[in-house]
């Protein structure tokens, strides 16, 4: 079983005394096998593995959402504990922000776009409770989905304009067999919208224009609220029924010609 540290003072603590490297990932819980994957690689390449749990809430726009957000710390901790994470920091609301979220972090190009044009203020928050994981956790290497591509885009910017000494390492997507990109928000899709769900990453990886994916999802049943092809990927965002998906694919995995 992982040692589970709550307190930020305890855990710089223990870090410091620890010989060799140390590879993080960060997460919200409710962990699954796309999270898994971050920590076998951490696994691989570092000599400690830290995976923090904390359900942020200042990055959801609707605060129902974020009482909503599936909670499954006994289970995650086994899941690491299997993955070989030595070390879960999981602290409380009052422990991250301790100025009562008085300071914030705030980019104002990439943010403002895309995700950001959708849910107003969260990459504000994405980006200040990532700062202080940073700056908690002392990490060599901290690792990101590229699941969340614009997050991972937002973060790497940040690293380097603040000059953190944190490398940022990307993971690719995992996927169920059947192409959906795995999220803990997919345990809200009934069986039915799960099978429609694949439609996603199967259009994104079409030779349609983003336009047409659009269209295409719409008449499938789903509310987009983009479909852009930026830093070499393209990327969509769809509602289906009151779950929020999103994905993206790189621009090698998009067909040329149009047939779907
Ligand atoms: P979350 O718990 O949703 O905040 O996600 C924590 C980390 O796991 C983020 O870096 C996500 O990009 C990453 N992640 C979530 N889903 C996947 C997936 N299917 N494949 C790879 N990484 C993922």
């Amino acid at each position: 079983m992982p040692t589970i540290v709550s307190d930020p003072k305890k855990w710089q603590k223990l870090r410091a005394g620890l010989k060799g490297s140390v590879g993080f990932v960060p997460t919200m819980g409710n962990l699954h096998e796309g999270h898994i994957e971050l920590c076998r690689r951490a696994r691989k390449e570092c000599d400690h593995v830290l995976a923090s749990i904390f359900v942020n809430p200042t990055q959801f726009n609707q605060r129902s959402d974020y009482e909503k957000y599936a909670r499954t710390f006994d289970a995650d901790c086994k899941l690491l504990g299997e993955a070989g994470v030595e070390y879960i920091f999981n602290p409380d609301e009052k422990a991250m922000y301790p100025d009562n979220y008085e300071l914030q972090v705030t980019e104002t190009v990439i943010s403002k776009e895309l995700e950001g044009e959708f849910r107003p203020g969260h990459f504000q928050g994405m980006l200040t409770v990532v700062l202080k994981l940073l700056n908690i956790a002392q990490a060599d290497k901290a690792y990101f989905g590229e699941k969340d591509f614009q997050q991972l885009t937002l973060v790497k910017k940040m690293v380097e304009a603040f000059f953190i000494p944190t490398e940022i390492i990307p993971v690719p997507t995992v996927r169920a067999d059947s192409g959906l990109a795995l999220s803990s928000r997919n345990g809200r899709l009934s069986p039915e919208q799960l099978k429609k769900a694949t439609e996603i990453s199967r259009l994104l990886k079409s030779g349609y224009s983003d336009e047409e994916v659009m269209k295409k999802l719409a008449e499938a049943g789903f509310k987009p609220e983009y479909v852009a092809t930026k830093w070499g990927r393209r990327l969509a965002a769809a509602w289906l029924g009151d779950v929020r998906l999103i994905d993206n694919v790189p621009l090698s995995e998009v067909k040329k010609d149009r047939a779907a």
